[in-house]
């Protein structure tokens, strides 16, 4: 008779995932904002923004505290091989955000939308958010992103063509949109930030890929060479719109694009951009398993 597969407790490795999402902030966001401080006028405000976001993340790593007071919703992209039960997973993976927030690395977020009241350990209903892949590869892999709120509210969706902004069904429409998304928020949501862009899908996969595509690093390049270039395009461009860090002027409005796109009806043309703010926070670790022996790494 086949052996049920033994399935391990990951809930310690998973509160300490949360805690290095919630407390530091990746190395290439950290360069990025570094980069942007040197480049912003001496003395500018803009640069006083970058000085006061970096203090603040140094203190966030040495204090192992929240990086923003606003931890954000949690949000799982977990791959699995064959024979992991997700029910089971799922469930250490609310177990590890209630001890998180028992240990304020999270702030509680969870509030119920009908009565108003928070369930005061960031869990409820699709809280936090969790999306499992099975994979053929034989360990698992979890990555999390705390989606801040300020950020989710400036963030946005297009149905193309959109007469206003001049955008057709093609890149260029997909760049006209982009910009408008960047301006519209006008330094709200915390920029300096990230966009994550989906094009196609239905309303509500294109909104799921647009946060998927924030996981990507900000040096990883696009393997499409035509969205790289795109990417690039509106990178430049949205940091020539003078909106700047905070919203105070400057050369720094966007750190980084990242462009992804889904098969979509002949009817419809979505575009979603999610904006990140420049606290993007996210942490991946990995299981490994050999025999009764398991091994977790995190990046
Ligand atoms: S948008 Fe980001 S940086 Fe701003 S308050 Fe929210 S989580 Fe913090």
């Amino acid at each position: 008779m086949m052996q049920p597969f033994k399935q391990p407790d990951l809930t310690d490795s998973l509160v300490e995932l949360v805690r290095r999402a919630a407390t530091v902030l990746p190395s290439d966001m950290e360069t990025a904002l570094e980069k942007a401080k040197e480049e912003e006028e001496p003395g500018s405000a803009a640069q006083s923004a970058l000085e006061a976001i970096l203090t603040n993340v140094e203190l966030a790593k040495k204090n192992s505290t929240p990086i923003c007071q606003d931890t954000g919703t949690p949000i799982f992209e977990i791959h699995y091989p064959f024979g992991v039960s997700t029910r089971v997973l799922a469930e250490q993976i609310r177990k590890a955000v209630a001890i998180a927030t028992e240990r304020a690395y999270l702030r509680p977020n969870a509030v119920d939308s009908l009565t108003g009241r928070n369930t005061g350990d960031n869990t409820g209903e699709e809280f936090p958010t969790m999306h499992f892949h099975e994979w053929d590869k034989d360990y698992i892999h979890v990555d999390l992103l705390l989606k801040g709120g300020g950020c989710e509210n400036v963030s946005t969706q297009y149905k193309l063509p959109n007469a206003r902004l001049g955008a057709g069904r093609d890149l260029e429409g997909v760049r006209r949109v982009a910009l408008d998304a960047v301006y519209q928020a006008q330094g709200k949501g915390c920029a300096p930030g990230v966009l994550g862009i989906a094009i196609g899908g239905d309303r509500g996969s294109s909104y799921v890929k647009s946060k998927q595509l924030l996981l990507r690093k900000l040096d990883e390049p696009n393997p499409d060479p035509k969205l790289a270039e795109l990417e690039a395009r509106i990178h430049e461009e949205a940091n020539e719109l003078g909106i700047g860090p905070m919203g105070f002027g400057g050369k720094t409005t966007v750190l980084g694009v990242k462009i992804g796109a889904l098969h979509r009806l002949p009817a419809s043309y979505f575009v979603s951009v999610a904006y990140m703010c420049w606290a993007n926070r996210r942490a991946s670790m990995d299981v490994h398993f050999d025999g009764e022996q398991m091994e977790v790494s995190y990046a």
